[in-house]
């Protein structure tokens, strides 16, 4: 794999703004290979991929996991127990059993709420208007950390329609006075910087096509 694409990208952003290399259906190889450049933040979004990479990839410690896929409820302990960050939290009913789970298991993960902003059937998310209705509970969940809004847009969009979802992100991650925004991927990602990510998270992009 050549690590020029990372670098580019890496020099194009704002420092505020953080990468998230998506290393699902990569191999530990290619994550050390990354991790070698400085990146230290990597995606996972099936658990049992992400464990054995984890298991492999042990002794680097400066590596920080962050678990970006569906969240099934009879995963949740273990990905509590192995990522420190999680970006697809999408009902308040899984934000409680994170809650209730970080609590036994004495850890506090960072959370991003993952929110639609689109009638996309193919993706979960919480609606902004719900989600500002019932922030008040939200905010009283127990060890946990809200740092943020996920939202990923729907394929196919123009840029500027790309951007008018993420500028929604923006405001409404403001509003609630969350600091970031994980949105932006390998297609979308130069429109997401425009509007206010902090989060880039970035697969192909960095790591070339997954069906190779
Ligand atoms: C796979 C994935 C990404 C990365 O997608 P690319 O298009 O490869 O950059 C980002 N976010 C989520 C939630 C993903 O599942």
């Amino acid at each position: 794999m050549d690590s020029s694409n990372y670098l580019r990208i890496k020099n194009k952003i704002p420092l505020n703004v953080k990468i998230l290399a998506v290393s699902k259906g990569f191999k530990s190889q290619e994550i050390k290979t990354i991790h070698n450049i400085g990146q230290n933040d990597f995606g996972e979004s099936k658990f049992q991929e992400a464990f054995e990479k984890q298991l492999i990839l042990k002794d680097l410690k400066k590596i920080q996991w962050h678990f970006i896929g569906r969240l099934q409820s009879n995963k949740i302990r273990k990905i509590v127990q192995n990522f420190k960050y999680i970006h697809s939290v999408d009902s308040f009913q899984k934000l409680q059993r994170i809650s209730n789970i970080s609590f036994e298991e004495k850890k506090t993960p960072l959370i991003m709420l993952q929110v639609k902003f689109s009638d996309d059937p193919t993706k979960g998310g919480f609606n902004p208007q719900f989600l500002m209705e019932k922030w008040n509970e939200i905010k009283e969940c127990k060890n946990i950390i809200l740092k943020g809004l996920m939202t990923i847009n729907p394929k196919g969009l123009s840029s500027r329609e790309n951007s008018e979802l993420f500028i929604k992100c923006r405001s409404l991650a403001d509003s609630l006075d969350l600091p970031d925004c994980s949105m932006g991927m390998s297609g979308d990602w130069e429109e997401a910087v425009d509007s206010g990510s902090t989060w880039l998270r970035l697969g192909t992009l960095i790591f070339g096509d997954r069906s190779k």
